[in-house]
């Protein structure tokens, strides 16, 4: 019998202010002793929450259990920027461009988003939450702009639609005459990523999920044909398993020295009161992302999604001990200042009142792990940063792994490589930082 103990558990950085601009809720209830079901999912994030509901769609009479370390919304899905991209994001290319099958990828994409809307629709989750408005791709110099043409070129041989915006248009869209052009496509949706998952868990519970927050698994081992899951105040006994914990798939002992941990970074402003609403001008909700992909991305909210916002995210470090430090938040939390000025210089002495980390998970080949890993035990995880979309597509192919079913989205990861491996550390982790901060640095104004 092998026990795959967690080596490290989530340790979140910052504060989840996706999640602190939102009304209370309810105290959390951790797993109060032992219990039995047939799937134990581990991790409440998109991909748990998405494997939830997929089982219970296949079996409604399944009995279902998520734990979760922390408080759902608390880790890396409540704390992104909440682009639902259905388009090529390649984040290692120049332009997005992806690699590959982009059709087959772009209609995976939006599997996931029409699965993810009816988790909004069946669960009553704010429409506020789940905002099919699209996103632009900024460009902040001549550079960028030759960037997002080739972009645009990319997506019209490809059937899809994108508009161009100028540097006027930009201006209208966010009071911002930091860019000189736009391109602007429909089929992203914006979420406000803890309203979301908070409303997701909410749903599932309300059909009868068990969803047991700050318990995280601290072991689990095959005993028979069941598997025996291990947390600090009681012990499931699962028929299968799935393994919805992103990075942290490592710290039980798979795809060791073949996963990226990534941390990326961000900030958020105090509600912005009228009189800066009134300076700033531009449309009250929209979201930029740079043309350059390790440029920097910035979104407007309302007060519909927590307040009269602007959200901050760029730098990235690669930490293979998964934990940030207050330094890196220190040196990021000063560069947002810094990004934010540049765009909005008559509000550069506006107050950033939240600066987070979140962690990413990537492979150097790009592929995700939706796999049996062992007879009963499916894994659900490497969102290669952007799981809001991929990250829901393996949680649905898990669970119709789990349940002996082959559909497109398990053939889409069974088709995958397997991650390639890293190189040796130190080397890996000089290297990738070095690599991160040129990329930054050459990302420049974008
Ligand atoms: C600042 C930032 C901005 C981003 N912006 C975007 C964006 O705009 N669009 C986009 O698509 N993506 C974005 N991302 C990436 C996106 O947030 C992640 O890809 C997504 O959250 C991955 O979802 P997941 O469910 O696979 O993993 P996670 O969200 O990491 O969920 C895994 C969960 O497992 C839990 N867990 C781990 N170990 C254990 C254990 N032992 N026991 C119990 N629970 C455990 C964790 O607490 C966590 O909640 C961003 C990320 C960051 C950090």
């Amino acid at each position: 019998m092998t026990t795959h103990t967690a080596r490290r558990t989530p340790v979140h950085k910052g504060p989840a202010a996706w999640s602190a601009i939102l009304p209370g809720q309810p105290a959390p209830v951790p797993l109060p002793g032992d219990q039995t079901v047939d799937v134990a999912i581990i991790g409440g994030g998109f991909a748990g929450l998405a494997a939830a509901r997929r089982l219970r769609q296949l079996d409604p009479t399944l009995t279902i259990s998520v734990l979760e370390a922390s408080r759902l919304a608390e880790g890396a899905s409540g704390r992104n920027s909440g682009f639902m991209i259905d388009l090529p994001h390649e984040l290692t290319s120049d332009d997005y461009a992806g690699h590959g099958d982009d059709r087959g990828m772009i209609a995976l994409n939006r599997q996931a988003i029409a699965f993810a809307r009816g988790a909004v629709e069946d669960y009553g989750i704010s429409a506020d939450f789940f905002d099919p408005v699209g996103k632009v791709n900024g460009a902040a110099s001549e550079t960028a702009d030759v960037l997002n043409r080739s972009y645009a070129d990319h997506l019209t041989s490809l059937g899809e639609p994108n508009e161009r915006l100028d540097a006027q248009g930009m201006l209208q869209l966010t009071g911002s005459r930091h860019y000189v052009s736009g391109l602007y496509t429909p089929g992203t949706v914006m979420l406000q990523p803890a309203g979301f998952i908070r409303g997701f868990g909410e749903g599932l519970r309300a059909n009868g999920v068990s969803i047991w927050e700050e318990t995280p698994v601290i072991a689990f081992a095959r005993q028979g044909t069941n598997w025996t899951l291990t947390t600090p105040k009681g012990r499931i006994t699962a028929g299968k398993v799935i393994l919805a914990n992103n990075g942290h798939l490592e710290s039980f002992g798979f795809a060791t020295n073949r996963l990226m941990h990534v941390f990326l970074y961000a900030s958020m402003t105090v509600d912005l009161p009228p009189e800066v609403l009134k300076t700033l001008g531009g449309q009250p909700r929209w979201g930029v992302t740079p043309s350059d992909p390790m440029g920097t991305t910035m979104r407007r909210i309302d007060t519909a999604l927590g307040g009269n916002r602007i959200v901050t995210r760029t730098c990235a470090s690669f930490l293979p001990g998964m934990e940030p430090s207050e330094a890196d938040l220190r040196r990021t939390a000063a560069v947002h200042r810094e990004k934010f000025a540049d765009r909005f210089p008559a509000l550069a002495g506006v107050k950033q009142e939240y600066t987070w980390a979140g962690h990413l998970c990537l492979t150097r080949n790009g592929v995700s792990i939706a796999r049996e890993q062992e007879p009963g035990l499916f894994a659900a995880a490497v969102c290669n940063g952007l799981g809001t979309a991929r990250s829901t597509l393996t949680g649905i192919a898990a669970a119709e792994l789990a349940m002996g079913l082959t559909t497109a989205a398990t053939r889409h990861f069974a088709a995958e490589a397997e991650p390639v491996k890293l190189p040796p550390k130190p080397f890996s982790t000089l290297g990738a930082n070095l690599f991160l901060r040129f990329k930054e640095w050459r990302a420049g104004a974008e």
